[in-house]
């Protein structure tokens, strides 16, 4: 009997005992110890899921698609706008050695009809599993028209559920999805930083059926990402992480920490997180963004200066600090304070801002 790697990785997706018998079938690389990663499922839609997520923001290769499906690892994230386009299409070009029933897709969305099919067009699909409304404004979410541009896909059978993803004004526009009861998986950024502040909220959401999905997860705070990673996945409102991979060895780390997860799971270094995030990790509130009488775009140029700093895409961030209109520039910052004394984490507002603009111009 002969395998191929559509096999090999339907095998795969389809759990361990599958897997094991495919990896001694199709040799050197499969030999590699390879264990399906465990899932959970995001109760209220009954969908099973692996408690890591292939994130695609900076994806210019479809082989780590391949390789997490290898892992069981089935569950993937994209939008059309990552990496300039390219990441969709990488999804897509996977897909082609995938049965479309073995992986789960989400897609990052404004909900736009015509937007959510061109997304189906170019993925080679009649539908994806979770659209994923994308908002900062704690105001949007819950808006009339947000359900029936969903419930219209839906109709047409080009999405099957709704989630709410925010890296802005997090704990405020998590509420304000979790109050409708539209939404059923809600997916903040979410770090050291911020955990105090979103977790009641998802641990509300949980007690109704609805999903956690973690991104941002490594938001500065130091420690390494398993440790981040281990006391995420220890709070059972966490469903599962979704973490943006570039290559093989992304895919096998996380696969690697996924299988061992709990060996990562300690209080004290939870705590110490938390304390090192004080001051240094911005947690996406927002908060700045209303208070600055200048408008400068505070929380986005620091998520830009993380995308370049921390994640290394410096190029992505500097383009998008270059897309901002002068007059909400970090040279727009007028050094008046009044952001500061509204940033729960503490953070040295005007110099981080300083820091930003040598870092992304
Ligand atoms: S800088 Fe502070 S106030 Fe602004 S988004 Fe970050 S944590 Fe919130
Ligand atoms: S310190 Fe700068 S960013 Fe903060 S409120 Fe004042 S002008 Fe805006």
């Amino acid at each position: 009997m002969s395998w191929s790697r559509r096999d090999f990785v339907r095998g795969a997706a389809l759990g361990g005992a599958a897997l094991a018998m495919s990896a001694k079938t199709i040799g050197a690389k499969a030999q590699t110890e390879m264990q399906a990663v465990p899932r959970r499922k995001f109760e209220r839609i009954d969908l099973e899921v692996p408690v890591m997520t292939v994130g695609t923001v900076p994806l210019t290769d479809f082989a780590p698609i391949l390789r997490a499906m290898e892992w069981g690892i089935n569950f993937v994230h994209t939008c059309s706008g990552y990496a300039d386009g390219k990441a969709i299409e990488m999804v897509a070009e996977a897909m082609q050695e995938i049965d479309r029933e073995d992986i789960v897709l989400g897609i990052k969305t404004r909900l736009e009809y015509d937007s959510v099919m061109r997304d189906l067009d170019v993925l080679g699909t009649d539908h994806v599993e979770i659209a994923f409304y994308h908002s900062t404004e704690p105001a949007e979410p819950g808006q009339e028209q947000v359900y029936e541009d969903f419930l219209r896909l839906k109709e047409a059978g080009a999405v099957k559920f709704l989630g709410l993803t925010s890296h802005g004004a997090v704990p405020e526009v998590m509420e304000a999805g979790l109050q409708t009861g539209w939404y059923d998986v809600l997916m903040p950024a979410y770090n050291p930083g911020n955990a105090a502040e979103v977790d009641p909220i998802l641990e509300r959401a949980a007690e109704q059926g609805v999903g956690g999905m973690v991104m941002k997860s490594l938001r500065g705070g130091g420690g390494e990402a398993e440790q981040v990673w281990g006391n995420m996945l220890a709070k059972k409102h966490w469903t599962t992480i979704c973490w943006s991979v570039r290559t093989d060895g992304d895919v096998d780390k996380m696969a690697q920490f996924a299988n061992d997860w709990e060996r990562w799971v300690d209080a004290e270094t939870e705590v110490a997180l938390a304390l090192a995030a004080e001051g240094r990790v911005c947690a996406s509130c927002g908060s700045c963004d209303r208070l600055c009488p200048q408008r400068v775009a505070v929380s986005d140029i620091l998520r830009y200066e993380m995308y370049a700093a921390e994640y290394g895409w410096v190029r992505r961030g500097k383009k998008l600090y270059a897309s901002l209109p002068p007059s909400r520039s970090a040279e727009a910052c007028t050094d008046c304070g009044a952001c500061v004394a509204g940033c729960y984490a503490h953070l040295n507002i005007p110099a981080r801002l300083r820091v930003a603009h040598r870092v992304l111009s």
